[in-house]
């Protein structure tokens, strides 16, 4: 389960400065979720090769009314789904009653809090700090957002153990074993041309595993209705994963030989209580989801044509690298003119995501569910099928020989070989002379040869270009 971290404290504190400077270590899209939440961001953020989430809750002033009540509810309920509290305080304000609130409001929450005392620069730290004490909370740090002093070893005191507790919870291990990839990268580098070609050109896919598969979308769209729909087709068995309620409910599938874990966002199992409320839609949980799945399905309500909130969607499944689905739903019951006009929307706004296969479905009636199933098959199976060097090389000789490439700064650039650099996403990594300096367009062009040529559909592909031999 990927941790979450919610930044709480007073307005100008500094937390926006600090959600910045953690979420630009991924070059994170920061998506708001206009309707949602005023002033509360979402971001993906990573540190030591770790992925975690953060929220930037909107400031609490102690007093509130209104829509500033709203917002202190917006941010209530980021700390209930938080793992660990960032408590931020002014250093240079020193101690506010405000701050005294907080801080007796989150002990009576039971959450991990840990306190950091921001704007420590040019002040005398230890003295600053010594202000802050009184609020009992053990767990102190100065830093200075502004700067990222004192930032990298608040993530190593108060995250780290937190994702060693995370991962000594049960879940379904990663399918990927970086360091076995680390080791075929080092063999792969050590390979002489002449070696490259006599390798094997086969692909071989990884051994079957149940994929992951995380249904997700705005709320209203019809992801519970889909999900009954998949499970009420099938045999299936219902369990509990350990976990709170607020998490999302992971079930075992099988379909068509293949095994799925399907994670459900939407709740499925609480609806069918009788007076319980519709689910709260929690971000949180879809970005959990989104990171914890090998393919995503992305759904979307075509009556509603697609909003912000399904690009804010959007950005993050493809931040996280996963593959991806989309099902627009709600296709009966249109007027031809109707179906057009979505089609239309969808070129225009997803045509960034060429990858993705787009489904027209009516999970009402099951129209166009199997079909979904083929196109997640074929994300799985591209994001993780195992493609060897010589093959990459060959490729990368072909797109070279159709076009070659430009000159830059009056030297022509050579590619020499290509290699996969990580699965799932498929990272392909070329090698050559000048090809960092390569123009975007033949980036481009390589990046769809390469596509076209191992037929690649539902997954991003990264590229990196590497310099010399
Ligand atoms: P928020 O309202 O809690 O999100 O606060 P902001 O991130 O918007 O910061 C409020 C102000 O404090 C801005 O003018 C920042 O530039 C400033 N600030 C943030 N971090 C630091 C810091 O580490 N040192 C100093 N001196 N100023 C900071
Ligand atoms: P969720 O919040 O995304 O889980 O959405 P629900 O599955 O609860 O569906 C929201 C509403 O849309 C319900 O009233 C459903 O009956 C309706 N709905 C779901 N799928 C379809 C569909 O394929 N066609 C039509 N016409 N309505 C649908």
């Amino acid at each position: 389960m990927t941790p979450v971290i919610a930044l709480v404290g007073r307005p100008n504190v500094g937390k926006s400065t600090l959600f910045n400077r953690l979420t630009r270590t991924r070059d994170a899209l920061v998506a708001d979720f206009p309707g949602l939440t005023r002033d509360r961001q979402y971001g993906q953020a990573r540190f030591a090769e770790r992925e975690y989430i953060v929220i930037d809750t909107a400031g609490i002033y102690g007093d509130e009314e209104g829509i500033d009540a709203l917002m202190v509810e917006q941010s209530q309920q980021a700390i209930e789904e938080a793992n660990v509290i960032f408590f931020m305080v002014d250093g240079r304000d020193g101690l506010t009653s405000t701050d005294i609130e907080i801080a007796e409001h989150l002990r009576r929450g039971e959450k991990n809090v840990v306190l950091l005392v921001n704007k420590i620069d040019g002040v005398d730290a230890d003295q600053v700090m010594a202000d802050f004490y009184q609020l009992g909370i053990p767990e102190m740090f100065g830093v200075a957002a502004a700067q990222g002093r004192g930032v990298s070893h608040v993530l190593d005191a108060a995250l780290l153990p937190l994702l060693a507790k995370l991962e000594a919870e049960p879940n379904f291990d990663d399918l990927v074993d970086d360091e076995e990839l680390e080791g075929i990268e080092d063999d792969l580098d050590d390979l002489s041309e002449q070696e490259l070609n006599d390798e094997e050109t086969e692909s071989v896919p990884f051994e079957d595993l149940p994929i992951k598969l995380a249904i997700v979308g705005r709320p209203n769209v019809g992801k519970s209705t889909l999900t009954n729909r998949i499970l009420g087709e099938e045999r299936v068995v219902v369990y509990d994963m350990p976990g709170t309620t607020r998490d999302s409910v992971y079930i075992p599938m099988a379909r068509d030989e293949q095994d799925y874990i399907l994670i459900d966002t939407a709740g499925i199992r609480r609806r069918a209580r009788v007076n319980e409320a519709i689910e709260k839609f929690s971000v949180i949980k879809t970005l959990q989801a989104i990171e914890d799945a090998n393919v995503v399905l992305l759904v979307l309500d075509a009556h509603m044509g697609i909003s912000d909130q399904d690009m804010s969607l959007l950005g993050f499944v493809l931040n996280a690298g996963r593959s991806l689905v989309v099902a627009v739903n709600k296709w009966d019951g249109l007027e031809s003119h109707e179906r057009d006009r979505i089609k239309d929307e969808l070129d225009r706004r997803l045509g960034f995501v060429d990858f993705a296969r787009v489904h027209f479905i009516s999970a009402l009636h099951g129209s166009g569910v199997g079909h979904l199933f083929e196109s997640v098959q074929e994300a799985y199976r591209s994001a993780t099928r195992r493609v060897s060097t010589s093959l990459l090389t060959r490729i990368l000789q072909g797109a070279s020989e159709d076009h070659n490439p430009p000159m830059v700064r009056g030297r022509r650039s050579k590619l020499r070989y290509a290699h996969a650099g990580g699965y799932n996403p498929p990272v392909i990594v070329v090698h050559g002379n000048m090809v960092e300096s390569l123009p975007g367009s033949y980036k481009r062009y390589l990046m769809n040869y390469f596509r076209r040529s191992l037929q690649i559909m539902g997954t991003p592909i990264k590229f990196e270009f590497k310099e010399g031999d």
